[in-house]
């Protein structure tokens, strides 16, 4: 077994087909630890027989079997590093402020359960958490129920766990608190210049993005969960000049928050369980225009850079 410096035993799983996690091994969890306690961005092995030969991410925690280039996702249990408890997660929404009953008007009510703050049954002296009042202090004058607000932000079946976008919208004007992260699967974005020029981008030279995805097992926040999706390779091109390389930045920050794909259905081919757009627009070719996904289009950039700041990458 293995065991973490402070004597907790500690298991690495991996998702299988059928959505059950499946434990690698005391000897592939050792290894595996002694990596990740490391902090190594990612590890590989080869066990003695060659029989296993794999590479683990551990910013994605996935694990990608080095022969068929095959990914799932991989989880560590044990004792949790970093994983918000209860009371933590209270603090991951910054910017509330509590209230006190006696400054609200008589009439106001909690939008999201409709009841009004001021109960008569209820004592104000002992009031649980719960029923503390929160003012989402970065918006409007806009007040909720500390437990009603909090239900917005942990997942309905597990309260332990947080939703997996890790993010909060003011209920009533849609302010982000935190930040919105996505369901991209595993892959890799890979950036490159060349001396060539857009159409109506004559003065510079050229942004190359490589999206790079492998074919793997649906995790829960997909559509069919542990079922197999196919991969994909998207090339992207933006102008190298400022205002090209600023939104590039803005799609590294996106790619990073696993916003830019997700897996779903095709909209142009109608195949299904394969990595796809999530609304952030590309241009995948050089030439045609808007009808081809290309060059010349002069409003591209401000209407992506306006779909990216959808999303809070800003
Ligand atoms: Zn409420
Ligand atoms: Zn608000």
């Amino acid at each position: 077994a293995v065991y973490t410096r402070m004597g907790s035993k500690v298991m690495w799983e991996c998702l299988k087909q059928n959505n059950q996690w499946l434990a690698l091994g005391d000897t592939i969890s050792e290894f595996i630890e002694e990596k990740y306690s490391q902090e190594h961005p990612f590890c590989t092995y080869t066990s003695p027989d060659k029989q296993n030969f794999f590479k683990v991410y551990f910013d994605w925690m996935f694990i990608q079997d080095l022969r068929t280039s095959f990914v799932l996702k991989v989880r560590r249990t044990g004792p949790a590093v970093g994983e918000p408890n209860k009371a933590e997660k209270a603090k991951l929404i910054t910017d509330w402020t509590e209230v006190d009953l006696q400054d609200l008007h008589k009439d106001e009510k909690c939008p999201i359960c409709l009841c009004e703050f001021h109960d008569e049954d209820e004592e104000a002296d002992d009031m649980e958490e719960d029923e503390q009042i929160l003012h989402l202090s970065r918006c409007g004058p806009h007040y909720f129920h500390h437990a009603c607000i909090m239900n917005c932000y942990v997942s309905p079946e597990d309260s332990n766990r947080l939703l997996l976008d890790g993010h909060l919208r003011c209920p009533v004007c849609s302010f982000r608190y935190g930040v919105k992260t996505g369901s991209m699967p595993f892959g890799t974005m890979d950036v490159s210049k060349y001396q060539q020029s857009l159409p109506s981008y004559e003065d510079c030279g050229i942004i190359q993005i490589v999206y790079s995805f492998p074919p793997g097992v649906q995790g829960p926040e997909h559509p069919n969960p542990g079922c197999l999706y196919s991969g994909t390779v998207r090339k992207c091109f933006l102008p190298d000049n400022e205002e090209g390389r600023a939104v590039l930045k803005k799609l590294e920050t996106a790619f990073q928050r696993r916003l830019t794909f997700t897996v779903g259905t095709s909209i142009t081919s109608g195949r299904e369980n394969t990595v796809v757009w999530n609304g952030i627009h590309h241009k995948t070719n050089l030439y045609g225009g808007p009808p081809r996904y290309g060059y010349p289009d002069p409003t591209y950039l401000n209407r992506v850079t306006e779909e990216l700041a959808n999303v809070g990458v800003m």
